[in-house]
């Protein structure tokens, strides 16, 4: 079959790859929408969280052999640790991602455990149902936003502050997003966001979907006292802080990864609710050129879909 390999730090290609191995409990399906995540499009410049040879993609729906619409859920955790126990199968000691740390997504088919495969609906599209997965992220980090909560800003207007900014609205809080592109900015205000260069005023919560100091910085001066900072985002790994204020304010700080499997049945809910029209698809044997132009900032589409070449939509 063919698929998109990350063969090594810098490089991914469109090859022929053996069919994938059915394991125990999986099942093979028909990769009909495989999404592009910022996450990889850093990861694969180094042999870190992801190791190559690798067929990566997280975010993906397919048809199973017998005809079944289903979407993965591709956090794997083991169902006994502490965390697990605990409900919080995102942070299980043992965690895996399918397309992070075994062959995801980005091929014409892929194996699956069977309990990571969950039926959607018909109306559903192929595309935004691979946008299950951000849109479980957003849910996730919108239930960290803490107590007595209006005013949402969201930092970073790329498909994750996207998701997250629409899930606060839905929520009705007051939300509004920031991104230095006029072009992520006026993406943000057709979908009925308000949206700016910088957040401007005091905020209840503000959620940070870049991971920059910069932003990182700007989600704890933006809250007011008792407030939240939700990270989302992972550009870097440093940050200065001005910790005094964090203690005199008493602020929270906190990380959001991953998601429930509660969590993420609201994201296929959510998916059929939401504007998510802002995708681009992608031919399978396109897919290398459109990953390496979106990771060399070529190209400016706000979200890649990978779809078969047969299922190509104009
Ligand atoms: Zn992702
Ligand atoms: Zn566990």
């Amino acid at each position: 079959m063919k698929a998109l390999v990350f063969t090594e730090p810098g490089v991914v290609e469109y090859l022929d790859v053996p069919e994938p191995e059915m394991r125990d409990g999986e099942t093979i399906i028909s990769v009909m929408s495989s999404a592009i995540c910022g996450s990889e499009l850093h990861g694969f410049r180094s042999s870190g969280f992801r190791v190559p040879p690798l067929i990566m993609g997280h975010e993906f729906a397919g048809m199973t052999p017998d005809g079944r619409r289903v979407v993965i859920n591709p956090l794997l955790s083991c169902g006994h640790c502490d965390a697990c126990l605990r409900n919080e199968p995102q942070l299980c000691r043992t965690r895996a991602l399918i397309g992070v740390n075994r062959d995801g997504g980005f091929a014409e088919r892929v194996s699956v455990p069977n309990s990571a495969m969950h039926t959607i609906p018909d109306s559903l599209a192929w595309s935004t149902a691979s946008l299950t997965e951000p849109l479980a992220n957003a849910v996730h980090a919108n239930g960290l936003l803490g107590k007595h909560v209006e005013r949402v800003g969201i930092i970073g207007a790329g498909p994750i502050g996207l998701v997250c900014a629409l899930v606060a609205a839905h929520h009705g809080h007051d939300v509004m997003i920031s991104d230095t592109s006029t072009e992520r900015q006026d993406i943000a205000r057709s979908l009925g966001l308000k949206s700016s260069h910088e957040l401007d005023g005091e905020f209840d919560a503000i959620i940070d979907a870049v991971g920059l100091p910069v932003s990182r910085q700007a989600s704890v001066a933006g809250i007011r006292a008792g407030g939240t900072a939700v990270w989302i985002g992972l550009a870097v790994d440093s940050v200065e802080l001005s910790a005094n204020s964090i203690v005199r304010e008493e602020k929270h700080i906190t990380g959001s990864f991953a998601y429930t499997a509660e969590e993420f049945g609201v994201a296929i809910e959510l998916a059929t609710q939401l504007d998510l029209s802002w995708t681009t698809d992608v031919p399978l044997s396109a897919s290398a050129e459109a990953f390496l132009a979106l990771a060399g900032g070529e190209r400016s589409m706000v979200k890649a879909i990978i779809v078969p070449d047969s299922g190509v939509q104009a």
